[in-house]
């Protein structure tokens, strides 16, 4: 597709990868392809960007805001609350001449430098207009803006700062104009890998290349450098992905799809341990389903998964054994961030920790999937801090809580557990120690995969001639107790055709039954009893025990097999059988 430009009329080649926008090589101008062919996926664009970053796609333009957050500011936030409150508590001695005491002021100015480190957000909007940078909700230092245009490339150095013996980093992030002068973007960015993020972000963005710039942030050795090259080359051509070398090995990227998934792999420099590691990152290539879908009774186990099987869809790749890798997971798995301790530059190595990430995204989808009855095992790996898997499986928790909320929770009461017949429920699971969440399952096996909804009231029937499991029959639905074999939740009980031993079997049942919530109704249940089902006075006897009220017919059953000329005779019948039960 040929383009002009709109500033000086020469051509402009189109960008090959999904990129927005163009700029033209003649005068930089920036072109925006919003509508054109090649419109861009920006949450692909977004998806490998390092925790607390966020990425919005304007109507004209990007929005990046990434967080100041840096939890050991808490130390100091405190210290200059209890540094201030002991300063006011000298207010009254001392009235308004406290204001002019320097320690007032030396507190006020701790608790601002530790809010600003914690609550403090940068965002950075950038249009074919401009590039502005806004520090809030407490402006710090000043309010920027950039021309576009004038931007030939961005970069980020290292500032060491050295407070007696203390040694600590940050990262500003410089951009160069074409007029050769140098501009700080963002200063004082806690980490590398944040700062190299952001570059990368906006450069993608404005299309501008990524070119190696003088004094900028490097940390790969020279041999590090030699054995990444080849275990990039290899890791590349082992699992078909593709090897991009950028401008330098630091900011190469080993990236595809890979059994499914958005794979990428690269080196990053963790700004904690201060050395060079191994990142892989993976997001699903095709989009999430809105819901877990419903699973029909075929496939739903008889029996509740146990703690082992869960457990083992999470791990059945194995994971990682490191001393400080780490894995983190974002909502629904749509990202999950891989960090290994070591730079790996061993091509068998990386394979295999590749492969272990696609399992455990694998199982994670399947586990979501299975819902509320994988919470009580998750719940047991969200309570171990130090385990690897303890944040995925605090998000998973999360996750689960969330989907069988949006399924279930408007009416848990209409939903049935297939294989327990009984109603859903909310549970509740720990999270962490003082967070947790609802989600929804069946009251008895906690299930959530494979429910019915059914509205109506619940008859329990014993009818040896029916053969279906359950039927929905005028607004009730009829579970077949002789097939089902075991308690459910029911409102009423209609006994159709059934033997005295099956009657036993079934009081029984009742009788012994310990569900806190079902104990109570039986005594308030009606026990119809078909025209045609002869019983025991002993089985009469058992049932007038247990249920409320016990009658003789017409049924349902016995309406619609009866023609309408004999309905009359059968209700006579009735009048005296039902009277011959109250007389006895
Ligand atoms: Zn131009
Ligand atoms: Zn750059
Ligand atoms: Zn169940």
């Amino acid at each position: 597709m040929a383009l002009t430009c709109k500033q000086c009329g020469s051509d402009i080649l189109t960008p090959t990868d999904d990129q927005p926008w163009a700029r033209c090589a003649n005068c930089q101008a920036v072109l925006s392809l919003t509508g054109a062919e090649g419109s861009t996926d920006l949450a692909q664009a977004g998806a490998f960007l390092p925790p607390g970053m966020s990425l919005r796609r304007l109507s004209d333009g990007l929005q990046i805001t990434y967080n100041w957050f840096n939890p050991s500011y808490f130390g100091l936030a405190f210290m200059a609350l209890v540094w201030t409150g002991a300063i006011i508590g000298g207010f009254n001695s001392l009235g308004w001449w406290l204001l002019i005491v320097p320690h007032f002021w030396v507190g006020l100015g701790m608790g601002a430098v530790a809010l600003i480190n914690l609550i403090n957000r940068t965002r950075i909007t950038v249009t074919p207009d401009q590039l502005s940078i806004v520090h809030f909700p407490i402006p710090f230092p000043l309010y920027r803006r950039f021309d576009p245009i004038l931007l030939k490339q961005l970069y980020v150095k290292e500032v060491k700062h050295q407070h007696k013996s203390s040694v600590s980093y940050t990262y500003d992030l410089y951009v160069t104009t074409w007029s050769g002068r140098n501009h700080k973007l963002v200063t004082k960015i806690k980490a590398a890998h944040l700062a190299l993020a952001l570059e990368k972000e906006i450069e993608r963005f404005l299309g501008i290349k990524d070119q190696s710039m003088p004094g900028e942030f490097r940390w790969l050795s020279e041999r590090e450098n030699r054995q990444l090259w080849q275990a990039w080359h290899g890791l590349a051509k082992a699992l078909s992905l593709k090897f991009d070398p950028g401008p330098f090995l630091e900011k190469s990227t080993v990236a595809g799809v890979y059994r499914g998934y958005h794979l990428q792999v690269d080196a990053f420099y963790s700004s904690q341990h201060r050395r060079a590691c191994t990142r892989i990152q993976l997001a699903p290539a095709s989009p999430p389903l809105e819901a877990s879908p419903l699973l029909t009774p075929e496939d739903l186990p008889d029996l509740p998964l146990s703690s082992q099987q869960i457990l083992s869809l999470l791990t059945s790749g194995g994971i990682p054994r490191e001393k400080g890798a780490q894995i983190e997971v974002s909502a629904d798995a749509q990202k999950i961030y891989y960090e290994h301790p070591q730079l790996s530059a061993d091509v068998e190595q990386l394979r295999g920790l590749c492969d272990m990430m696609v399992n455990l995204a694998e199982g994670y989808a399947k586990l979501r999937a299975i819902g509320a009855e994988a919470v009580p095992t998750l719940e047991a790996l969200a309570a171990k801090p130090e385990h690897l898997l303890n944040g995925a499986v605090r998000q998973l928790m999360q996750d689960i809580a969330a989907d069988t909320t949006t399924r279930v929770g408007h009416q848990p009461d209409s939903f049935y557990c297939r294989r327990c017949l009984t109603r859903c429920a909310a549970h509740s699971g720990q999270v962490t120690l003082i967070k947790t969440v609802t989600y929804y399952g069946c009251r008895t096996c906690r299930q959530s995969q494979a429910l019915l909804e059914w509205p109506g009231p619940v008859i329990a029937v014993l009818d040896s001639r029916m053969t279906e499991k359950w039927v929905a029959q005028a607004g009730t639905v009829r579970v077949n107790w002789l097939l089902h074999r075991s308690l459910f939740d029911f409102e009423a009980v209609e006994i159709v055709q059934a033997s005295d031993e099956d009657i036993e079997r079934f009081a029984v049942q009742v009788g012994n039954d310990t569900d806190p919530l079902r104990k109570p109704d039986y005594e308030l249940m009606t026990c119809r009893i078909g025209l045609t089902c002869h019983l025991s006075e002993n089985s009469l006897r058992v049932l007038r025990s247990i249920f409320g009220s016990v009658e003789r017919g017409p049924l349902l059953a016995d309406v619609s097999e009866t023609a309408t000329d004999d309905r009359r005779e059968i209700e006579d019948q009735e009048q005296s059988v039902s009277g011959s039960i109250a007389a006895s």
